[in-house]
């Protein structure tokens, strides 16, 4: 929603964004208007946060690599390549909002230790969470796997760059659900080419739906999935009740 859009819709009373992010709305030309934006942030945690340890999950189990193999024929109950374990390892978040803090929970589930670095939240809701503050540059080189969970800002656009990926171990996943550009994507590509970080698992990329000749799109230690990670029977369901109450709420003042 630009500007020239909002500027168009002389009736237009309110703008209902249904994901959560208002990075695709310009907010100020909005107001501007007179306009209200408003957004249904709590309808997609659960189905973020599952996600996002779906991801996770299938990096350190290889649920991908081995699915694919049984496909063409090859039985490995032991395979070639390394299946991990979850044993108290590091998950560092990005970001201990809604999805984060849920996030952590199921982190602690699996018994992963969980840091965080969220400079806008105070040390209750760090306390309360069970989660351990540390600062962006211990966070990346702590955590054996990092999942992202801030909006896309001016300040996170490329927050994971070159200089952020070489802090983590050469033997750490990343995991994005955020928003595509929040990783600089040609160094993530960098980074797991030449083999100073172990995989990823994404939601979303910087352009979606990607060229069909993204490196990312034929790694084997890459897991994506297509910005469906708010996606579930459920939340599908609940969404339109939703939609309406919240801009009924709006118009009724
Ligand atoms: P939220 O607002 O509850 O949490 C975001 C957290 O990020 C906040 O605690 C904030 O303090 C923190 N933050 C902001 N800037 C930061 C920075 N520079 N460094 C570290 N932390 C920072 O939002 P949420 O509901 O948890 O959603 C998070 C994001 O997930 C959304 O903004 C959206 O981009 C993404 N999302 C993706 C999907 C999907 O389908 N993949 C669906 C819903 C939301």
């Amino acid at each position: 929603m630009t500007r020239r859009v909002l500027e168009s819709l002389t009736q237009c009373k309110v703008v209902l964004r249904t994901g959560v992010g208002y990075d695709v709305i310009d907010v100020e030309a909005a107001t501007e208007q007179g306009i209200a934006v408003i957004n249904i942030p709590d309808l997609w945690t659960r189905e973020v946060a599952n996600q996002a340890m779906s991801l996770l999950l299938a990096l350190n189990r290889r649920v991908v690599n081995l699915h694919s193999d049984i496909r063409s024929s090859t039985w490995t109950p032991r395979p070639p390549y390394d299946v991990g374990s979850l044993h108290g390892e590091t998950i560092g978040i990005l970001g201990l909002g809604r999805i984060g803090s849920a996030m952590a929970q199921r982190a602690k589930g699996f018994e992963l230790n969980v840091i965080a670095y969220d400079p806008y939240i105070s040390d209750e809701v760090f306390t309360d969470r069970g989660v351990t503050r540390v600062s962006f540059d211990e966070m990346m080189s702590q955590s054996d796997y990092i999942s992202l969970h801030t909006p896309l800002t001016d300040e996170t656009r490329h927050i994971i760059n070159e200089n952020a990926l070489r802090l983590m171990k050469p033997n750490a996943y990343l995991i994005n659900t955020s928003r595509g550009p929040v990783v600089e994507e040609a160094a993530l590509i960098k980074a797991l080419q030449e083999g100073w970080l172990a995989g990823a698992g994404l939601d979303v990329l910087e352009k979606e739906p990607p060229a069909s000749d993204n490196p990312l799109l034929s790694m084997d230690n890459v897991v994506l999935s297509p910005h469906s990670g708010h996606t579930s029977v459920l939340s599908l369901q609940l969404r339109t009740g939703r939609y309406g109450e919240e801009v009924a709420a709006v118009l009724d003042g």
